[in-house]
């Protein structure tokens, strides 16, 4: 079998969603492009993550067809590609439905830094790509468009994108989106919200790649 160690990871990838609440039943899907062969694994079409084995987990090129799986992929398998194709720094994608993230692209309202966090992960404010129907290859590309050189994007009407250099990054940062859409919504609410400046986001993002975690 083909990239048997990164079809597990996308499972445990999955799971991990479920658990945290980042997905509703199986709306999300979840995918790794490995280093050597370029090749993408992606979560299958509308399958009970719980049932999956590493087989059912889809191998494809870079353009979407199928190298190795009996599964039909994820309807999303252009949005992956198509990000994947435009960012040559990414190897793992999370696509999510998150509440509080899906509730601000409903809005088709970026989400404003006011935690630290976002501006360190993300790259700073998570812009809302504009509408357009699932599964398409106009979502794919307006999504890879508009996610630019940062690390999420809301998708509106719709759910979030989150990227990383690997699947546990683009976790990290599909969680941290989530909870930036929280406290912010929170935060509007109790009123009088201050957001951290532009220059600040800068200084954050520079501190978190350079300092952030063991070396
Ligand atoms: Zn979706």
């Amino acid at each position: 079998m083909l990239l048997k160690v990164q079809r597990k990871k996308i499972i445990e990838t999955a799971l991990k969603a479920q658990r945290d609440k980042l997905i509703p039943l199986t709306m999300g899907n979840f995918s790794i492009r490995d280093k050597k062969t370029g090749y993408i694994c992606i979560t299958p079409s509308g399958m009970e993550y719980s049932l999956l084995n590493p087989e059912d987990i889809v191998v494809v090129d870079l353009q979407g067809a199928i190298i190795e799986g009996n599964r039909k992929p994820s309807i999303e398998t252009q949005l992956h590609c198509r990000t994947y194709a435009k960012r040559s720094d990414v190897y793992g994608i999370c696509h999510t439905h998150s509440t509080y993230a899906t509730a601000w692209a409903c809005c088709g309202r970026e989400i404003p830094v006011i935690v630290a966090e976002l501006a360190g992960m993300i790259g700073g404010p998570v812009k809302c790509a504009p509408y357009a129907p699932m599964g398409t290859t106009e979502l794919a590309d307006i999504v890879a468009k508009n996610i630019g050189s940062q690390n999420a994007v809301l998708m509106e009407n719709h759910g979030m994108l989150a990227v990383g250099d690997d699947i546990d990054k683009a976790y990290a940062n599909a969680f941290i989106v989530e909870e930036a859409a929280k406290v912010t919504m929170y935060a509007m609410q109790i009123g009088g919200m201050k957001t951290i400046t532009d220059q600040e986001c800068k200084a954050l993002r520079k501190q978190t790649q350079e300092g952030y975690g063991q070396k």
